[in-house]
């Protein structure tokens, strides 16, 4: 089959497009043809490599990906060949102990699809069938990769997680990524006020037309001290803070007091220096996630489908122009998601 891997870590000049043998299919697997995967920054970390990550390569990257059944045993999950399904790419083992109680992002045993093991960026890809979901007639297989991983991590991030409640205040750091575009959108549907804080005019623009409510602008202002200002000294009641290192202090003082502050990644890096102070005297939470529930991933999805939350694609690559793709990420202009389209007719 044609995949996108790499058989050595480095920059993107290390991805290739070329002939690799298709998946084996185990018990209980399906084998889906992919028809659009999504990317995602652990498609980048995963090619860089980190100290003691141990891949099999060639490594196929991909956490995201949508596309058509080929190949079950015995409907397996109620799947037929040519059944139309997006991945989630929350990978339990199924059975620890978590597992069983539907907590599969607490796995034992986690996976991520595309990052330890092989990813979606190939024309097969072979998956439990739990891990799919049935796409509606007519949503395209595009949409549905490049939903999948975000509004799952931010659903499980704001509504398990957060316990978002109607008539809150919810700030938003950072306006351009995959997992805020749908944090956004996720907080005003539960009926939150959304404060953004943004880099530049054109991700502000993209946060607004979502439903953000308060926009500031980092490069132009104190973004904590506008907080400040804009909530009469209170502060708000949530903060969503995926950047990490460069932002977290300053969003613990933007929280009011009892307030929460919700992180699901670290796009600016991973640590950071923490005034203690902050977090007692004020009462606030810091709680993390990742990824979400299988139970949590059908609901998000079905409110993708019903249209109520809608993914952003920045822009569409062939899965043959891999390098091409990977050299846009790296140039961090991407609003939204970027797609790969596999076996495109
Ligand atoms: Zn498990």
């Amino acid at each position: 089959m044609k995949a996108a891997f790499f058989s050595r870590h480095g920059g993107p000049e290390v991805m290739t497009y070329g002939d690799l043998p298709a998946p084996e299919v185990k018990p209980g697997e399906v084998l889906v043809q992919i028809k659009a995967a999504a990317m995602n920054r652990v498609d980048k970390w995963v090619r860089d490599g980190w100290p003691g990550l141990k891949l099999d390569l060639p490594h196929i990257p991909g956490s995201d990906g949508a596309g058509v059944v080929m190949e079950t045993a015995d409907e397996l999950g109620g799947f037929r060949s040519g059944d139309r399904v997006v991945i989630n790419t929350n990978l339990g083992c199924g059975a620890c102990e978590f597992c069983v109680a539907g907590q599969d992002n607490l796995c034992r045993d986690w996976r991520l699809i595309g990052e330890t093991i092989r990813g979606t960026n190939a024309e097969f890809f072979a998956v439990p069938a739990r891990q799919l979901v049935h796409l509606p007639e007519g949503f395209s297989f595009e949409n549905a990769a490049a939903a999948a991983l975000v509004f799952q991590t931010a659903w499980h991030s704001l509504i398990a997680r957060g316990q978002l409640r109607a008539g809150e205040t919810v700030l938003i750091v950072g306006a351009g990524g995959g997992v805020n575009t749908a944090a956004i959108q996720i907080a005003r549907l539960a009926g939150c006020t959304v404060y953004v804080v943004g880099s530049d005019e054109r991700k502000l623009a993209l946060a607004e037309s979502l439903g953000a409510a308060v926009l500031i602008d980092r490069s132009k202002e104190d973004w904590g001290r506008k907080v400040y200002q804009l909530t009469n000294k209170r502060g708000v009641d949530v903060v969503v803070d995926n950047v990490g290192a460069a932002t977290l202090m300053t969003s613990l003082r933007s929280a009011r007091k009892g307030g929460r502050i919700l992180t699901v990644g670290n796009t600016s890096g991973p640590k950071f220096e923490m005034d203690n102070r902050y977090m007692f005297g004020k009462h606030l939470s810091l709680i993390g996630s990742t990824m979400s529930t299988r139970a949590e991933f059908a609901t998000v999805m079905g409110l993708v489908f019903a249209g109520k939350l809608k993914p952003v694609i920045d822009s569409t690559f062939p899965l043959k122009d891999i390098r091409a793709a990977h050299e846009h990420m790296e140039r961090g202009e991407v609003t939204g998601k970027i797609v790969l389209t596999v076996n495109s007719d």
